[in-house]
């Protein structure tokens, strides 16, 4: 563990700490996109608010009538981008009396239930705002939380993420969660406390540049991290789920550690999986070759028969994964070679 971790133990105000350290304001953000879909002469909105949901139909109304009071009172302008991830209730039609309502609704509908990952990929892409605040549609999130998260980001961090310190979910859920956030806060080295929460505050650049895929939702501050973005943390408020319910079983878990591993992969050693399978590859070897070689020594000095000596095998069993693992490396290395020229480099500043 790093000086850089926030003790739960300590006051909420304390508790708040910086995870990474503020950076300088940035100055000219170089990002693909920004371009592409901002128009020059467009007011754009200085918040975006963007919420994945799926079946969600008790809960819309409340959450648009909490954001609209909590927006309204920012002074700035701002979308509400919802997210429908092929809802099969009445999500949409209640949306959509929403946007007739109120002109900073806007709607994606997806063809059928994506999952929360891609929503929140959309949503990325579609949102115009400077800065993109993401919350969860099932009311678990609290709006009023919104104005102190953006204050946050101008602490000097590019991505803000809640903490449900205390957390109103079952203990089923709340557990083995802990356990989840510490092993990630570990293997990835960003020490924060809560990966998973839905209410986050991004700067534009973020949104932009980090692409989830798969079930990655869950780590998008690792992604951002490894990008060089710096990564905050605030306590927010939680409540509990009042209609509807959760849309992730059990299978959640297992689901997180899987794609835990594809985050942890992704972002250190895509570009040179040799380090990874070569490491472990040739430490199989060695133990297999010093497992095997004491056994040939004890077999030439007459003093065993390798027939009575099952952990032969075992020494054989090492030395081919071991074998096979470089041979594994090596194959990730020449497909890293021929993508070499895909590298793309985050570059923060740019003065000429
Ligand atoms: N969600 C989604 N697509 C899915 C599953 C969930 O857009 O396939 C949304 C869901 O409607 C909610 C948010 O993701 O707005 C978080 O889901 P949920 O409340 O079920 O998760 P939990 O709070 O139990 O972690
Ligand atoms: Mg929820």
């Amino acid at each position: 563990m790093s000086d850089q971790t926030a003790d739960p133990a300590q006051s909420p105000a304390a508790a708040t700490a910086a995870p990474t350290p503020p950076p300088q304001r940035r100055q000219q953000p170089q990002q693909r996109q920004q371009q592409q879909q901002r128009q020059p002469q467009q007011q754009w909105p200085d918040i975006s608010v963007v919420i994945p949901l799926y079946n969600e139909e008790d809960s819309l109304k409340e959450l648009h009538h909490q954001l609209r009071s909590v927006l309204g009172r920012m002074n700035a302008r701002y979308e509400i981008l919802f997210v429908d991830d092929g809802s099969t209730d009445r999500s949409f039609q209640v949306l959509r009396d929403l946007k007739r309502a109120d002109k900073h609704v806007k709607i994606v509908r997806f063809r059928r239930n994506y999952g929360k990952s891609a929503a929140l990929a959309v949503g990325f892409e579609k949102a115009l705002g400077n800065v993109v605040i993401t919350m969860d549609a099932d009311l678990q999130d609290d709006p009023a939380e919104i104005p102190s998260l953006r204050k946050r980001l101008d602490d000097g961090y590019d991505l803000v993420s809640g903490w449900k310190k205390r957390r109103r979910d079952p203990i089923s859920k709340t557990i083995p969660s802990r356990f989840f956030n510490y092993v990630t806060a570990v293997l990835t080295g960003i020490h924060i406390h809560d990966f998973n929460c839905g209410l986050k505050a991004y700067r534009r650049e973020v949104v932009k540049s980090v692409k989830i895929y798969g079930e990655l939702h869950r780590y998008v501050p690792v992604l951002a991290h490894w990008e060089g973005f710096r990564i905050g943390e605030m306590v927010v408020q939680h409540r509990a789920r009042k209609y509807g319910r959760t849309k992730f079983g059990v299978g959640r878990f297992w689901r997180g550690f899987l794609d835990l591993l594809t985050a942890l992969f992704t972002t250190r050693y895509l570009r040179r999986p040799l380090h990874l399978f070569g490491f472990w590859g040739m430490a199989a070897v060695a133990v297999g070759v010093i497992i095997d070689g004491w056994l040939a020594v004890e077999w030439s000095l007459g003093t065993t028969s390798l027939s009575n000596r099952p952990l032969f095998l075992g020494g054989i069993l090492f030395i081919i994964v071991g074998i096979q693992f470089i041979s594994i490396g090596l194959l990730g290395e020449m497909i890293s070679r021929t993508r070499a020229d895909e590298q793309e480099y985050a570059i923060r500043d740019f003065i000429k």
